[in-house]
């Protein structure tokens, strides 16, 4: 079941611990496909028709293709939005935590993760750190350890007796990595930082000012299974749509207007500037119309948002969880995501339409709604929906032992994805439209 796409999807996680490293490689990946990386900045008002590629803050992408600007209004864009961000454990300003001779880093819990998942566990280091070089200015640069260097020990079972029987643990106790012992000098984590830096060929550092850092699973993403239909691997949550957004939309020969968000925050609630509650989506498809109000809310009229997160396999050892008319499976195609009180953003509309994309191109889709007396996760659909006025479907892999440290999802279901994300890409406004009386 391990295809050629599937395959690239392990080393596009491997290749991105973080969102800032998400971002770099699905922006070398669309400039490989041909798309020329611009600036916020720079003036739009004579951008000729092409494909474009914009990042912002590090960690988001907008990305776009149009054959023709005055074509935007009536066709509208296709829009498939993913979040670059995964819980993780994320290093504090002053991080530096000795105890006797364990020299350990504080940490804050970034997003909802599951907390156990993540002793005993090879972790590495990476994301974004800023500057100031030789010249006087602040510059940025993102950092990967590549190398197990940390590590959360769980306490012996002989010395907590309720760790098989519901044990809660102490975010900020128990949590922090162990990185060495001490042996002569004390170590502080801002040197470590400069001397990795020094490694990876940044020169001309005078200090460090702050950072985005992230301790991530170290052991590489895999392929598991008799047949290999499993795919193991931290942040596929939303790692795996991210990809596949950006690989179909490389791909694509579709003439339509076209368009990926990647958004950062995703996993605590997306109010930033790189968030999907930010404006920077319903900026740049303004600066891709005339720049007037009219033109704008025509084009979001005609537009459609595919908002791609990861969906709640059932799990064979907890189907109570789930509901018996609702119950994807891993390996038997994408999900649409359901709620009726909007925590996706699917209706009855976006549902029809996405689904009869599924139909055209072969692969057959599931729904989930979660059970009635059970709460419910978002995604960046209803966020956007809401900020821009434009209509979204929410779908997703489905995948088992969501944001654990190792999530498991499917390797047929990579291709699916991918085939129904190309099929939008081509589908035309009509197919985008469905008939009011
Ligand atoms: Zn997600």
């Amino acid at each position: 079941m391990a295809d050629q796409m599937s395959s690239e999807l392990l080393g596009y996680i491997q290749e991105s611990p973080t969102s800032f490293h998400a971002t770099e490689v699905s922006c070398k990946l669309l400039q490989s496909g041909g798309f020329k990386l611009i600036s916020e900045s720079a003036d739009w008002k004579n951008l000729l028709p092409g494909k474009y590629v914009v990042k912002k803050g590090g960690s988001a992408i907008v990305a776009f293709s149009f054959e023709n600007r005055a074509e935007i209004i009536k066709n509208g864009w296709r829009i498939i939005g993913a979040h670059t961000d995964s819980p993780g454990l994320k290093v504090k300003p002053s991080s530096d935590l000795i105890y006797k001779s364990y020299q350990q880093v504080g940490v804050e819990i970034y997003g909802g993760m599951i907390l156990s998942t993540w002793f005993d566990r090879d972790l590495s280091l990476a994301g974004r750190v800023i500057f100031r070089n030789r010249h006087g200015s602040l510059q940025a640069v993102n950092i990967d350890f590549k190398r197990p260097i940390a590590f959360v020990p769980n306490v012996a079972v002989h010395l907590e007796k309720t760790h098989n029987e519901g044990r809660t643990i102490n975010k900020q106790k128990e949590m922090p990595p162990l990185i060495a012992t001490i042996t002569g000098e004390k170590l502080s984590f801002e040197k470590i930082i400069l001397e990795q830096m020094e490694k990876e060929g940044v020169r001309d550092v005078e200090n460090l000012i702050s950072y985005d850092l992230f301790f991530y699973d170290y052991q590489q993403p895999s392929f598991v299974g008799l047949n290999d239909e499993f795919i193991a691997s931290a942040r596929l949550d939303n790692l795996a749509n991210c990809f596949l957004a950006t690989t179909s939309l490389r791909d694509s020969n579709s003439v339509l207007p076209q368009m990926l968000v990647l958004n950062d925050h995703e996993e605590v609630g997306s109010s930033s500037y790189v968030g999907a509650a930010g404006t920077m989506l319903g900026s740049i498809i303004k600066r891709l119309g005339e720049g007037n109000e009219e033109d704008f809310a025509r084009t979001i009229y005609n537009s459609f948002l595919v908002s791609a997160d990861n969906a709640h396999a059932v799990h064979p050892n907890y189907v109570e969880k789930h509901e018996l008319n609702h119950m994807p499976e891993v390996n038997r195609g994408p999900v649409i995501k359901v709620n009726a009180n909007q925590r996706y953003s699917s209706t009855s509309e976006s549902i029809a339409i996405f689904s009869s994309i599924c139909k055209e191109q072969g692969v057959s889709y599931q729904i989930f709604v979660n059970r009635a007396d059970m709460g419910c996760g978002s995604t960046i659909g209803p966020i956007i929906s809401t900020v821009i006025g434009v209509r979204s479907v929410d779908v997703g892999l489905p995948t088992l032992g969501m944001h654990s440290i190792r999530e498991l999802a499917g390797s047929y279901d990579i291709k699916q994805m991918y085939k129904v994300f190309s099929g939008f890409f081509n589908s035309s406004i009509d197919k985008l439209t469905v008939a009011t009386s």
